[in-house]
């Protein structure tokens, strides 16, 4: 069939250079749109920012009938729509913000085959007159984006994408392309299974983005920070701040405009005409910074991004690598910077012990954090962690803050006895009261506060016994013992608690190896490596 490929690759070439007017394919596109013009599925996993939609956009003008597209992202249906009829491609979506005549028309346009694209929202597929619609019309391929929803496994499933195993089973000879931008090995399988993809190939690029320069930083006052952050490296960029809650979205944004940064609100709690607007004045306008919830930025295409903050702990490391991935799409330097306490910790993991769903799914919870919370405390290069999570190989990159400013690791299994007998002494108050952080600290640090007087923990053995780190290590040192386990957070009262980790040290059968903070937080370098 080597002699079959050869009028359809320049076909496909044709199609790059007359309807997207670029030169020549990137990375492995080339290899998967002739695959799959040829009728082969694939299992596309390439970072943001690729080129992923040619993948399938230039094998549906090739093939004959219409591509239809699988996607999540409604709100972004109308913008990839508008965008490829600018293009002279002939595109239409089917999905809920549309009225019974929109949707007519665009399901006669697809009968007729004057479409080139037709993008469905995965619930269409639950409805029997969708399927019946897609068996009256010509179906060139499937595309099945963002992938990743299908795995339950993975940070971002979605129920309806189970649905999509039945595209194989109802149209066998459609070739399908499922395509994602994050999925570690685990995930990977599981797009493969459940998307019934055992014939497909994979394709698999690299998802180290060197331009990117990863920097997880201690959380002290972290709107200050951040203002440092833009005030030095970033003034007059564009960029994204990610924070948990609408609250601090709120607050951060007025933050910053206080301080002369023009900034924008973004979540889901505002109403639909004013995210609109920020929206397009984020993609419009230059040096706009959009502080959001996680509801902002899938398939967001702004290529000069030039830092992604995060103000809070992402729950899992594809969340990270997904909202890191929107910046410096361009290939220019730029930043992914992380503010990352004491306080993230006690709260994820409160929220996940109080989380909806059965005991397997609050332990899939659980270790996306624990993942997520070895990459910010790691004293190796967090582009080799980073990588090793998705199950990809390097070497130091030179480019991140551990690379620039490598933190000391020290013994820190006395320091850990320490804070758990203070732990264990505290188990005993008479009077049932609980205590965090804040109280264990003081008591080592032999501070009479009115707190420690009233509970007469000045008369406990291991009142003082901790002069030798100061409070923000000591802050530290908890940290890095909840992110390890070795101490846990009781959800109700936010107090500290043994685990069977905890013995261990205590029993003095287990080192405990802690990292230090940099003295100073790292700069960035201003020339990435490319
Ligand atoms: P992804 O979906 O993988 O994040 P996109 O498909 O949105 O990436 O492509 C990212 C950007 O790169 C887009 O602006 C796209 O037009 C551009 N692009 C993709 N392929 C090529 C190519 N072969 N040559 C030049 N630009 C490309
Ligand atoms: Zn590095």
């Amino acid at each position: 069939t080597a002699l079959d490929d050869g009028p359809q690759i320049s076909e496909a070439l044709q199609v790059l250079h007359r309807v997207f007017g670029y030169d020549s394919f990137r990375g492995s596109q080339q290899e998967i749109i002739e695959h799959v013009i040829g009728g082969g599925d694939a299992l596309v996993l390439m970072p943001t920012g690729g080129g992923k939609s040619l993948c399938y956009q230039i094998p549906a003008l090739v093939r004959k009938g219409v591509g239809v597209v699988i996607s999540p992202l409604i709100a972004l249906m109308q913008d990839q729509v508008d965008a490829l009829t600018a293009l002279g491609v002939r595109a239409g979506f089917l999905n809920s913000t549309q009225n019974p005549d929109e949707r007519r028309m665009v399901e006669a346009e697809f009968l007729a085959g004057e479409l080139d694209l037709l993008y469905l929202a995965p619930e269409r597929l639950r409805v029997d007159a969708t399927l019946r619609l897609l068996d009256r019309g010509i179906v060139s391929l499937f595309a099945i984006d963002e992938a990743h929803c299908v795995a339950q496994w993975g940070h971002d499933f979605r129920p309806d994408y189970l649905t999509l195993s039945q595209l194989h089973e109802r149209w066998p000879d459609v070739p399908r392309v499922a395509l994602t931008a994050t999925a570690t090995e685990a995930t990977h399988a599981e797009i493969a299974s459940r998307l019934n993809l055992g014939q497909a190939r994979h394709f698999v690029a690299s998802f180290d983005r060197p331009n990117i320069q990863y920097r997880i930083a201690h959380k002290d006052k972290p709107q200050k920070q951040l203002l440092d952050l833009l005030r030095a490296e970033h003034a007059g960029d564009a960029g994204i701040v990610y924070c948990l809650s609408r609250a601090s979205v709120e607050k951060t944004a007025a933050f910053l405009v206080d301080n002369g940064v023009d900034a924008l609100p973004y979540h889901a709690g505002l109403d639909s005409r004013v995210r609109a607007a920020n929206q397009a004045r984020f993609l419009r306008e230059d040096g706009m910074v959009m502080v959001a919830t996680i509801a902002f930025g899938m398939g967001i295409d702004k290529p000069d991004v030039r830092f992604v903050a995060h103000l809070d702990l992402p729950k899992s490391v594809e969340g990270y690598y997904q909202e890191t991935g929107r910046a410096g799409r361009d290939g220019l330097p730029s930043t992914a910077w992380l503010a990352y306490g004491l306080q993230d910790v006690v709260q994820q993991r409160k929220m996940i012990d109080g989380s909806e769903g059965d005991a397997a799914h609050r332990r899939r919870l659980g270790t996306h954090l624990d993942a997520m919370l070895a990459l910010c405390e790691t004293v190796e290069c967090r582009r080799v962690r980073l990588l090793a999570y998705f199950g990809q190989q390097s070497t130091a990159c030179g480019n991140c803050d551990t690379c620039l400013s490598p933190p000391a690791a020290w013994d820190g299994t006395i320091a850990a006895q320490k804070v758990l007998s203070t732990v264990w002494r505290l188990k005993n108050e008479r009077r049932g009261q609980k205590f965090g952080a804040g109280q264990i600290v003081d008591i080592l640090l032999g501070a009479k506060t009115a707190k420690v007087i009233q509970f007469d923990h000045d008369t406990l053995r291991v009142f003082g016994i901790g002069t030798e780190l100061s409070r923000t290590e000591w802050m530290s040192v908890v940290r890095q013992l909840l992110a390890m386990k070795l101490i846990a957070v009781e959800p109700s009262y936010n107090a500290l608690v043994l685990t069977e980790g905890s013995d261990e040290v205590l029993g003095r059968k287990r080192e405990v190896m802690l990292r230090r903070e940099p003295e100073r937080p790292a700069r960035a370098a201003k020339t990435a490596k490319a």
